[in-house]
C-alpha cells in the first residue's frame, strides 16, 4: 500500500551534472561531506531556535536542539539526525532536487575545476549536500517540518532520480541515513566520526553527539576575552565560520558598550572567490544577538562592498524576536552597520600603517571591493579614500601608493592631484600626457583598472585638493621652478611661430570637423606632436571607452567634447605647416593620422580599416614608391 505513495522524481539537468562532478571527483577530502550534513543540520537548528523565538511553536517544542550521529558497523551506515527546522514535501523538492545556482556552463567548469583541484572548494559553491554521494551508495532523508505536517522520505542513489515517500512517526528535524559504499566503510566507524567532528565542527553552537557522547564544546568564541582566546583557536573558528581551508589574511575581534553592545569577530580571507570565478559572493558576516543566530549571511548587517568579509557580528541590543524581513528597516541595525563598518575601515587604515606590504597584499586581492565603495558608498567615501593605493610617476613598478602620500610628497605651489589612466605602466610613460608632469617634476598617479576613473570622479577631492585627470583640456600644471635631469637635454627647436600655428590650427580644426571642438597650441607636450584632451571636466577617456563599451554612452550623451592639442616645437608639426601649402591632399592624410594616432594614445576607438589605408597611402609616399 505504502509503495503506491511513492513517487519517483527526476532530478533537475544541473543536478544531474553536479552528482556527476561530485562523485567522480578526487576521494582524497572525502571527510569533508561530514562537515557538509553537520553544518546543514546546525544551519536547520538555527533555523527553529530563532523561529521559536518570533513565534509561539506548539508542536515537538520539548525536543532538545541538537545533532545525534550513530555508526552502525555491522549494517555500514551512518545516520545524522537533527532536531532542525525540518523540510516539507515542497522544500525537500526544491532543495534536494534542484540547485539554488542558475546553472550556467561557466558555474559547472569552474565547479569542475575546483573539485578536481581541491574537493574542499565544493563547499564555496552551495552544493554541500551532494556531496554525499561520496561516500554513500544510498541515501535516505526523513523529515518533518517544525508547522507540524506529516513527515516524508527522500530517497536516492545518486543516479538520475531520487523518490518521495510519506512517512509517519518522526519527530521535528531531518535525518540522514547513508548506506555506505565499499571503499567508504570507514564512515561507520565512531572513531572516524569523531575525529572529523573535532577536526571541522568543534564550533558548531549545538551538542553534537556521536552514538550518546557529546564530542564538541558548545561555545561563542566572539563572546569570549581576547586573551583567552588562543590563535589556533582563532584559526579554527575562521575556518569554520568561512568553510575555509587556509588560514585567515586579517582578523578583528573587537567588543564595545556604547552606543550599542557589539561583540564582532570578522576575518578577511586570502582569496577573492569572485575573481575566481565563482559569481558574486553571498555576504559572509552573520548577525547574532545574545548567542542566537538571527540573520545568517546577512545582507543587512554590513554595506554590500563588504561581502568578502566572514565571521559574526553579535549585539544584545537588538530585539531577540526581530524577524528576518524587518531587520532591513530597523534603525538599531543600522545604527550597528554603521559603527561595524567604520570599525572596519579604521582596522584597515591601522594595518596598512603597521605592515604596508601585507596591506598590499590585501589591497591586490580586496582592492576592487574598497573602490567599489568609494562608487556607491558615500556615506564611507571619504574614510575609505584613505584605504585606496595607486601607482604612481614616482612609485617603483608594482608598488603602490596612498594619497596620503602623494600629498605629503606635492610641490610647493601645487594644490590638485594628479592621475591619468592607462592599460599600464609603460603605455602612460611612453604616452603624451605625462611629458610636462615628468619635466616639471611633478607626480601623477598612474589607474590602471577601469573602474578606477569612476572611483577618482566619485571621490572629486581628497584632503581639500581636487582630483584631476591629466586629459583634461584646462590642465593647468604648476610652475615648479625645477626641471628634472632628463629633460634638459631635450633639443626642442625653434617652435613654429605663432601666425603660422594659428593658421595651421584653423585649417586642422577645419579638416577635422566636428570631431574635435578645437584645435590648438599645447603648453604642455614635450616632445608628442598631438594629443587628445577632454573638454568635460567630469569625463576621462578611460571613462568614455567603458561608457561606449557597455553601450551607455549615449545615454550619458557625452563623449564628443574634445580639443585636439598640437605641439609648435615638433618637427613633424613644423614640416606639416609647409606640406598643407605645398601638398594639402597628402597633408590632410597627415592631419587625419595624426588624430588617429592621438585617439588611440588617449586608449579610444579609431576606425581601423580607414586608419590602415590612409596608413599605406602615407608609407608608400615615404617609401618612394608612389612616384
Ligand atoms: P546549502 O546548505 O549550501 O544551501 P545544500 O545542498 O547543502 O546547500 O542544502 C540545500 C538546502 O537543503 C539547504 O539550503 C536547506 O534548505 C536544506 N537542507 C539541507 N539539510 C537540511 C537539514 N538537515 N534540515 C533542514 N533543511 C536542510
Amino acid at each position: 500500500m505504502a509503495d503506491a505513495q511513492v513517487e519517483t522524481k527526476q532530478f533537475q539537468a544541473e543536478t544531474r551534472k553536479v552528482l556527476d562532478i561530485v562523485i567522480n571527483s578526487l576521494y582524497t577530502e572525502r571527510d569533508i561531506f561530514v562537515r557538509e550534513l553537520v553544518s546543514n543540520s546546525a544551519d536547520a537548528l538555527e533555523k527553529f531556535r530563532h523561529q521559536s523565538l518570533v513565534e509561539k511553536i506548539e508542536f515537538d517544542a520539548h525536543v532538545p536542539l541538537e545533532i545525534s550521529i550513530d555508526c552502525d558497523d555491522k549494517n555500514k551506515t551512518l545516520t545524522i539526525a537533527d532536531s532542525g527546522i525540518g523540510m516539507t514535501r515542497e522544500e525537500l523538492e526544491t532543495n534536494l532536487g534542484t540547485i539554488a545556482h542558475s546553472g550556467s556552463q561557466h558555474f559547472f567548469e569552474e565547479l569542475a575545476e575546483a573539485a578536481q583541484k581541491d574537493v574542499s572548494l565544493i563547499g564555496q559553491f552551495g552544493v554541500g549536500f551532494y556531496s554525499v554521494f561520496m561516500a554513500a551508495k544510498t541515501v535516505k532523508v526523513q523529515t518533518r517540518s517544525w508547522n507540524g505536517e506529516e513527515g516524508w522520505e527522500w530517497s536516492s542513489d545518486g543516479g538520475g532520480t531520487y523518490t518521495i515517500s510519506p512517512c509517519t512517526g518522526l519527530h521535528r528535524g531531518t535525518k540522514i541515513i547513508i548506506e555506505l559504499k565499499e571503499d567508504a566503510e570507514t564512515y561507520a566507524s565512531k572513531y572516524t566520526i569523531e575525529r572529523i567532528i573535532q577536526q571541522y565542527s568543534t564550533f558548531v553552537p549545538f551538542p553534537v553527539k556521536v552514538e550518546g557522547k557529546k564530542v564538541n564544546t558548545v561555545q561563542a568564541i566572539w563572546s569570549r576575552s581576547k586573551n583567552e582566546i588562543t590563535e589556533e583557536e582563532y584559526t579554527e573558528f575562521y575556518k569554520f565560520i568561512a568553510t575555509a581551508v587556509d588560514e585567515p589574511l586579517f582578523r578583528l575581534h573587537f567588543s564595545a558598550d556604547a552606543p550599542l553592545a557589539i561583540n564582532a569577530l570578522v576575518y578577511v580571507p586570502k582569496e577573492n572567490f569572485e575573481v575566481l570565478g565563482m559569481g558574486r559572493m553571498d555576504p559572509g558576516v552573520n548577525l547574532y544577538c545574545q548567542k542566537v543566530l538571527i540573520d545568517q549571511h546577512s545582507e543587512n548587517i554590513l554595506p554590500e562592498w563588504l561581502r568578502f568579509l566572514k565571521g559574526v557580528v553579535d549585539s544584545e541590543d537588538l530585539p531577540l524576536n526581530i524577524s528576518r524581513q524587518s531587520l532591513q528597516d530597523n534603525a538599531m541595525v543600522h545604527k550597528l552597520r554603521k559603527v561595524v563598518t567604520k570599525r572596519v575601515i579604521k582596522f584597515l587604515a591601522e594595518e596598512a600603517k603597521r605592515d604596508s606590504d601585507k596591506y598590499l597584499t590585501f589591497w591586490k586581492t580586496f582592492g576592487l571591493f574598497i573602490k567599489e565603495g568609494v562608487t556607491s558608498d558615500f556615506e564611507h567615501r571619504n574614510d575609505l579614500a584613505k584605504l585606496l593605493r595607486f601607482e604612481s610617476s614616482v612609485s617603483e613598478s608594482d608598488k603602490m601608493i596612498s594619497l596620503d602620500e602623494y600629498v605629503e610628497r606635492m610641490r610647493e605651489g601645487q594644490d590638485k592631484i594628479y592621475y591619468i589612466n592607462g592599460p599600464n605602466r609603460e603605455a602612460i610613460e611612453n604616452g603624451p600626457y605625462i611629458e610636462m608632469f615628468k619635466k616639471r617634476g611633478v607626480e601623477i598617479f598612474y589607474t590602471l583598472e577601469p573602474i578606477d576613473d569612476f572611483v577618482m570622479n566619485h571621490l572629486g577631492e581628497y584632503d581639500g585638493k581636487k582630483l584631476v585627470s591629466a586629459d583634461r583640456a584646462d590642465l593647468d600644471l604648476p610652475e615648479t621652478g625645477e626641471t628634472t635631469p632628463e629633460s634638459e637635454n631635450k633639443e626642442t627647436g625653434e617652435p613654429l611661430d605663432s601666425k603660422s600655428i594659428e593658421s595651421l590650427c584653423t585649417w586642422m580644426k577645419e579638416t577635422l570637423g566636428d570631431r574635435v571642438q578645437e584645435v590648438k597650441t599645447s603648453t604642455r607636450l614635450v616632445d608628442s606632436p598631438a594629443m587628445i584632451v577632454n573638454v568635460d571636466g567630469h569625463m576621462t577617456s578611460s571613462m568614455e571607452r567603458i561608457l561606449k563599451a557597455s553601450g551607455q554612452n549615449e545615454a550619458f550623451g557625452m563623449g564628443s567634447k574634445k580639443d585636439m592639442e598640437i605641439n609648435a616645437s615638433s618637427p613633424l608639426i613644423k614640416q606639416l605647416a609647409v606640406l598643407k601649402e605645398s601638398e594639402t591632399e597628402f597633408a590632410k592624410d597627415v592631419v587625419e593620422q595624426l588624430y588617429d594616432n592621438a585617439m588611440i594614445q588617449a586608449g579610444l576607438m579609431v576606425d581601423p580599416m580607414v586608419m590602415v589605408k590612409r596608413n599605406y597611402r602615407i608609407l608608400e609616399r615615404a617609401a618612394g614608391s608612389d612616384k
